[in-house]
């Protein structure tokens, strides 16, 4: 499962968090996730978007809101 490191956009601080395939909606790119910051002095959901490299294509500081009938998955941060 790959690793990536980024940086939180509610806090700033490094993230590293695991993502695969199967976790986006391959069906749209560039396709949202929702990244946890599991720290006790974040704790923000963030809203990234990531291409079929599963490379970062942007990120949003804020929880997007769900399209009708669209899932996002949320992935809780390893640190
Ligand atoms: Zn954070």
């Amino acid at each position: 499962m790959p690793i990536r490191f980024n940086t939180c956009p509610a806090c700033n601080k490094k993230i590293i968090f695991k993502i695969e395939s199967k976790d986006l909606d391959t069906s749209r790119y560039p396709a949202p996730v929702y990244i946890h910051h599991a720290d006790d002095a974040c704790n923000q959901t963030s809203t990234f978007y990531f291409d079929s490299l599963l490379q970062v294509s942007y990120k949003e500081s804020y929880k997007k809101e769900v399209k009708q009938g669209q899932k996002i998955k949320t992935i809780h941060t390893i640190s």
